[in-house]
């Protein structure tokens, strides 16, 4: 359904590019979404044709805000694949066999007549937490995302980091064990190994197989074997150990990369989201204490360990953040863009007392 409300005026549009759904939206200036909508990701007859109902949809959606949408001043985009941030050019879309190199963002500013922006989804969703959600206000803030998958975005001097090749951020791919089980990147003992999805899972069964957690058991019997996060949650909840032990076994694993990490970057905030990181409950003690174990004392006592705040808009919100931040990165500073996500910043440090207010990072700015 797509839903409007608000003052005219010009929007950003967010594309929250999914393997089975894309989720777009109109962002004002203040990080609100004002207009919503979801269309297929599957299904279509070639990658222009998918294009070419993203920009529909991009029209349609400037059309039902109310009074209209006076213009769009870009797109930025997250894909779940290899990106060429620079070329705008997705070389690979994860589940979508047929997108190959496809210059997105070529394709979509010529329907649209405006910067449009592509970059890697995890990437994406760290710009939107840092600055609207749960790392507002930070120069340094590292994002977490927890699920099938273990990624990781990088906000550092209040800049995203991309590296020399794009990959930076790659924290799912620490390693934790040099001798562990192999990863899916071809490395041993990645921390994705052990608590991906799929890694929580083989925890799980393997405390149902020693016999050590009933209650587990008798809830991965009513789904036919079918264990999910949720049911380790839930077996949890009801006191079973085993499952109780998965979790802070994950908060272990976990908190081993997120020492190392605090220890190399020294960060104002680390942000945890993803599905899994619904059970912060359950690992967020043991992340704590290993935290508080393994890494150095001041740092450690610098940072806040926090969950994610945007949800599901984050890869709308962070959409909008990144054309926002390329705009800047071209404009230079003092471009509408540069006042835009430094005034994300300013609003949250005003909330917070203006305690980063002389920094002095916050004169110089880094364009
Ligand atoms: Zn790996």
């Amino acid at each position: 359904m797509m839903t409007a409300t608000r003052r005219a005026t010009e929007y950003t549009a967010g594309v929250d590019f999914g393997g089975t759904a894309i989720k777009l939206g109109l962002v004002a200036d203040d990080g609100e979404v004002v207009a919503d909508t979801t269309i297929p990701t599957l299904g279509h007859s070639s990658p222009d044709a998918l294009v070419e109902l993203l920009a529909q949809t991009i029209r349609d959606l400037l059309r039902v805000t109310r009074p209209a949408a006076t213009g769009l001043r870009g797109v930025g985009i997250g894909v779940p694949g290899l990106v060429d941030v620079s070329r705008g050019i997705v070389h690979e879309l994860v589940n979508v066999s047929r997108w190959k190199d496809v210059p997105l963002g070529r394709l979509l500013r010529e329907r649209l007549r405006c910067p449009c922006v592509v970059d890697n989804d995890v990437n994406v969703i760290a710009l939107g937490e840092w600055s609207f959600g749960a790392g507002q206000g930070t120069w340094d803030s590292v994002y977490l995302t927890l699920g099938t998958g273990v990624g990781g975005g990088l906000v550092l001097n209040g800049m995203l980091l991309r590296g020399v090749s794009g990959s930076a951020g790659e924290i799912g791919h620490t390693i934790i064990q040099p001798d562990g089980p192999k990863c899916a990147c071809g490395a041993r003992g990645c921390l994705e190994v052990f608590i991906g999805t799929a890694g929580i899972l083989r925890m799980a069964e393997d405390a149902v197989r020693r016999g050590k957690s009933s209650k587990l058991a008798k809830i991965a019997q009513e789904a036919d074997g079918q264990l999910t996060p949720e049911l380790i949650s839930r077996a949890a909840a009801l006191g079973d150990v085993g499952a109780k032990d998965v979790w802070e076994r994950v908060g272990r694993y976990l908190g081993l990369t997120v020492a190392s990490t605090i220890n190399l970057l020294n960060p104002e905030r680390v942000v945890i989201g993803g599905g899994i990181a619904r059970a912060w409950r359950w690992f967020m003690p043991s992340l704590r204490r290993t935290v508080q174990e393994q890494a150095f004392k001041i740092p450690a006592k610098a940072v806040d360990i926090v969950p994610a705040a945007l949800g599901t808009r984050a890869g709308i919100v962070g959409g909008a953040v990144l054309a926002w931040e390329q705009d800047r990165r071209v404009g230079g500073r003092g471009s509408g863009a540069d006042g835009r996500v430094r005034g994300a910043l300013d609003t949250s440090r005003a909330a917070r007392g203006g305690g980063m207010a002389s920094s002095p990072r916050a004169e110089g700015g880094r364009t």
